[in-house]
């Protein structure tokens, strides 16, 4: 099968990478004029002349990222089947639908307000903070990223509100309720055509500057019924929008353990990374099987696994690489401030080696933030116990399964 991918970065090249077992050959379409991908073949885009040759060369298309225009995207589908829909990519794009969605389908969010006058951003700061007595969070309704577009406002100050609408305004804006969670957290599922699913393990997330840094799964200390939550949360947003190939809900856990929708992706995901290799199938893989036809793999967890951005530069990677159960994903970019490297996905058999790992490696990362995780909070005698007791307990909680 030939697949094309819409975008050809990291993901894209992770997305072959994985295909190539299966028999899948793949084609890339940039409209960006810098892929990263180096692998397969790339055909490049700049004046949108180049969709017919791309087809051509498909048999199937996906994508790998989701800021694409949509009405291309619905062009593709009349040509050849793409997974997921252009209107999953509609919804995911836009974060007004994507919470009008969540509310229709009753998965909890933070209150929010969208606005599109300096009048409107005003009123709906004064409403939530007075409501809430917490900060809002304001963001761009589409196009925002990695933290970008974002302000968060501790008072309803006249200049302040001016100067976020100055500066991310003139256009549509979401007002959020600042959220004190406990951690953030993702659930990963995939759906094939038939209408199988397939959850993995929810993750850990923590973001640095709205940057994802670390991802650890299983979390050892994750309520069943938790898990169980999430994924009647997803399953809803798989139904409702038929979707095939992986989907990626993000959350922010609060301490009575609820969860709160912030967030969806329509893609493989960064907080992912770790089922290459701590999954007995990678996001990667079950993605392609997915768009391809293909029975979906297991999503059961094999080891506790923590995942590590490399951000801006790499380091010593032969000095990172003789630590035991360490796998190096580099992208194969110029070292850049910010930029997306690579990763490294750790494992051990037990969380207080993991996590002694993450120490090792992270001492060997040039700018890499002390990692913290909801559940390593105690002194390092008390932190051993407990995680040994969180390992036993939960230990490589399966990924499940629903027909
Ligand atoms: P987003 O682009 O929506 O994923 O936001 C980037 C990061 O900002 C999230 O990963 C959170 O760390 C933080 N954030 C976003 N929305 C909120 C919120 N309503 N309350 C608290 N923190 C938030």
């Amino acid at each position: 099968m030939r697949v094309g991918i819409l975008g050809a970065g990291q993901l894209g090249q992770m997305l072959a990478l994985a295909g190539y077992p299966l028999g899948q050959r793949f084609v890339f379409l940039d409209t960006s004029g810098s892929p990263s991908a180096d692998i397969g073949t790339t055909q490049i885009d700049l004046d949108n002349q180049h969709l017919a040759e791309f087809l051509a060369q498909v048999d199937v298309v996906s994508f790998e990222f989701e800021h694409l225009p949509v009405d291309r995207v619905r062009d593709i589908e009349k040509h050849k089947p793409v997974y997921p829909s252009s209107r999953a990519l509609e919804v995911c794009q836009n974060r007004g639908l994507e919470k009008a969605l969540f509310t229709r389908l009753q998965i909890p969010t933070p209150e929010y307000q969208l606005v599109d006058s300096l009048e409107t951003l005003q009123q709906a700061v004064s409403q939530l903070i007075t409501k809430h007595a917490k900060p809002v969070v304001v963001k761009t309704v589409t196009e925002g990223y990695d933290g970008k577009g974002q302000a968060v406002l501790r008072t309803a100050d006249a200049a302040e509100v001016a100067a976020v609408w100055q500066r991310i305004g003139g256009r549509e804006l979401i007002v959020e309720a600042f959220i004190e969670f406990v951690r953030e957290v993702s659930i990963i599922a995939v759906r094939g055509q038939n209408g199988e699913v397939r959850f993995y393990p929810m993750a850990e997330n923590h973001h640095v500057d709205g940057i994802l840094r670390y991802s650890l799964a299983p979390l050892p200390d994750l309520d069943a019924a938790i898990q169980q939550q999430a994924e009647s949360y997803i399953q809803a947003l798989l139904k409702e929008l038929d979707y095939v190939g992986v989907l990626t809900l993000e959350l922010f856990q609060q301490a009575d353990g609820r969860l709160l929708a912030n967030e969806m992706a329509p893609r493989v995901h960064n907080s992912g990374h770790w089922t290459q290799n701590g999954a007995v199938t990678s996001q990667f893989e079950n993605h392609l099987r997915a768009v391809a036809g293909l029975p979906l793999g297991s999503t059961a967890a094999r080891f506790p696994t923590c995942m590590i951005n490399i951000i801006g530069r790499c380091g010593d990677t032969r000095q990172l690489l003789q630590e035991d159960s360490v796998h190096l994903h580099l992208y194969g970019k110029e070292e850049r401030a910010g930029r997306k490297l690579g990763h490294l996905n750790l494992v051990a058999d037990d969380l207080p080696s993991l996590l002694d790992k993450v120490q090792r490696a992270v001492a060997l990362l040039p700018d890499a933030p002390e990692p913290h995780f909801s559940f390593a909070v105690y002194s390092k005698a008390d932190r051993r116990e407990l995680l040994m007791e969180c390992t036993n307990t939960h230990s490589l909680q399966s990924g499940s399964a629903l027909g």
